[in-house]
């Protein structure tokens, strides 16, 4: 009882040093001090709602029984079910799965969203994993979670790592628990079980749009402009088909394997084409070697997409980054001590929540058109998409305006006002 009434106890105090969780933290307090948000309020978003981990035994294919670590977050449910991706990737702590879903519920709220923030985690390398193996993994861990989740509870998507597959594997395995199909309880779905044209483009497409807006702003001409992109999953991928068809010239791209360039501009459906004949993006003919993966991020360009994983622009390398302008793609791919390097050097960036919002954004409709079981021609699609990144944009542009801040920080005052007015509505239980 010692901390009873301090608060010093709760999950939010246990950020370690330069973790996202510390990013995150960092983010919420910089915005809730500008936006001037009721102390008890930000001590209620600064902590995850519910937090679980699970053990998930799996049969392996020579007969050994492996026993997995899986974690499921709701950060805050406040404007609705919790929402939010699943990963599978070795280097998964609770940490990273808390940050993750506060990043949601601020991504869903800044895009008006009816869903607070969610997300979920196994610690795992799927790409040591046989398919029966990966199969049994999520099966294993969806009804580990099950207890939590559901179509009006929290529904979970795709992320790094997992894909439409994996969603259809999700969707069964609950389905299979109630004696009924439920397809709203995930998005990114194959289309042939319910998942919503367009949605596998969706985070690219946004991320694109976001681009547009911004550059517009800053007098930045797209026809030409020079763009690289780090990560080539599904983020990094439809980043760059969406920019090249806007006119851009994709002049370098990493991958785990290293990072590739043409000044000249990469045919990207060619090097999608590749990349999923070989694995990975090296030995692109026509392209140079340029380097190691992080290369990318220093390479000469106007636009920059860190479109892999968290912490990729740091202190160390901000000052060495040579674009106009970064959307990320990733969430949390820069770190506070990188924001404000990039600010001083008066690089533009769109945050996170905002860049990448598309891809939730479609799961919205997805999840909508589930429930409603009708279901939308892709043009639909793409046109309500268009329209509500290019409105959140207006709204992030006019709000960091308004308070003299950068995008980030906009984004999160717009983000948090939203959230904290929810709360104060509905008040303390009990
Ligand atoms: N994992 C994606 C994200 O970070 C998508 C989440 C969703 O569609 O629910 O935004």
């Amino acid at each position: 009882m010692a901390d009873a009434g301090s608060g010093m106890a709760t999950l939010a105090h246990q950020a370690h040093k330069g973790s996202p969780l510390e990013m995150a933290l960092e983010q919420l307090e910089k915005a809730a001090a500008l936006a001037g948000i009721d102390e008890g309020l930000v001590k209620i978003l600064k902590t995850p709602k519910r937090s679980l981990t699970v053990s998930v035994p799996v049969r392996m294919d020579d007969g050994r029984i492996e026993v997995f670590t899986g974690y499921r977050v709701q950060h805050n449910l406040a404007r609705g079910p919790a929402k939010g991706g699943i990963r599978y990737h070795p280097g998964v702590t609770l940490e990273e799965v808390t940050a993750l879903a506060m990043w949601m519920t601020w991504k869903c709220a800044v895009m008006n969203l009816p869903f607070g923030g969610g997300k979920g985690g196994v610690i795992c390398d799927p790409r040591t994993l046989s398919p029966r193996e990966l199969e049994q993994l999520t099966r294993r861990y969806t009804a580990e979670i099950s207890v939590i989740i559901g179509p009006d509870r929290d529904i979970p998507a795709p992320d790094v790592y997992t894909n439409p597959q994996v969603m259809a594997w999700i969707m069964d395995t609950y389905s299979m628990q109630q004696g009924r199909p439920v397809p709203a309880v995930v998005t990114g779905k194959p289309i042939a079980v319910g998942g919503s044209l367009g949605r596998e483009q969706a985070t690219g497409r946004g991320c694109a749009i976001a681009v547009e807006e911004a550059a517009r702003r800053i007098g930045l001409r797209l026809e030409g402009a020079r763009v690289a992109i780090q990560g080539f999953g599904n983020v990094g991928r439809y980043s760059a088909l969406s920019l090249e068809a806007m006119g851009a010239r994709i002049v370098a791209v990493s991958d785990s394997s290293g990072t590739i360039r043409n000044p000249a501009g990469l045919p990207v459906r060619e090097l999608v084409a590749y990349k999923r004949q070989h694995g990975h993006v090296m030995g692109f003919p026509g392209a140079e070697a340029a380097g190691g993966p992080d290369r990318v991020l220093v390479e000469p360009c106007d636009v920059l997409v860190p479109a892999a994983l968290e912490e990729a622009i740091t202190a160390e390398n901000a000052g060495d980054v040579q674009a106009r302008l970064i959307a990320e793609g990733a969430n949390g791919p820069i770190t506070p001590e990188a924001d404000a390097i990039l600010a001083r050097r008066g690089i533009t960036v769109v945050p996170d929540i905002l860049a990448n919002a598309g891809g939730v954004t479609v799961s919205y409709f997805e999840w909508i058109q589930g429930l409603q079981e009708f279901f939308w021609p892709e043009e639909q699609v793409e046109q309500e998409l268009s329209r509500r990144m290019r409105q959140s944009f207006a709204d992030v542009w006019e709000t960091a305006r308004r308070y003299g801040t950068d995008l980030r920080t906009g984004a999160m005052v717009l983000a948090i006002q939203r959230v904290a007015e929810a709360t104060r509505l509905r008040g303390v239980y009990p």
